[in-house]
């Protein structure tokens, strides 16, 4: 038998994913910006110095950097968002968006009709 979720439990980890997502969210878009900003300075300030062939590849190199550095954010807040989020307790679905509010609004899961939320 598995566990169904009080509504006080349910409500709490709702709570707690989304703060953990939105905080993951502001944290990789500010750094995004300040990485963006920062190879733009890079490029402004090494171009001056670099011949036009080392400028080509100079920029390639900046751009996958930050290619890189934000698509690891993603990846980092995917595996956030999927952690956080909450599970059906009988069938393992994942407990997101549409699901979520259904299950919110009449405490069943909506794929299997299980109990989620026992009042
Ligand atoms: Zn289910």
């Amino acid at each position: 038998m598995n566990n169904v979720y009080t509504r006080e439990e349910f409500n709490q980890r709702r709570l707690a994913a989304k703060q953990a997502i939105r905080s993951d969210s502001i944290f990789a878009a500010v750094t995004s910006v300040f990485v963006g900003l920062g190879s733009l300075g890079f490029l402004q300030w090494i171009n001056p110095i670099l011949t036009r062939p080392e400028r080509i590849g100079e920029s390639l190199a900046t751009f996958g950097f930050f290619i890189i550095i934000v698509g690891w954010m993603l990846i980092d807040l995917q595996k956030t968002s999927h952690q956080a989020v909450l599970t059906y307790p009988q069938c393992n679905t994942p407990l997101e968006g549409d699901t979520e509010r259904i299950a919110a609004a009449t405490s069943r899961c909506k794929k299997c009709g299980g109990l989620v939320i026992a009042e």
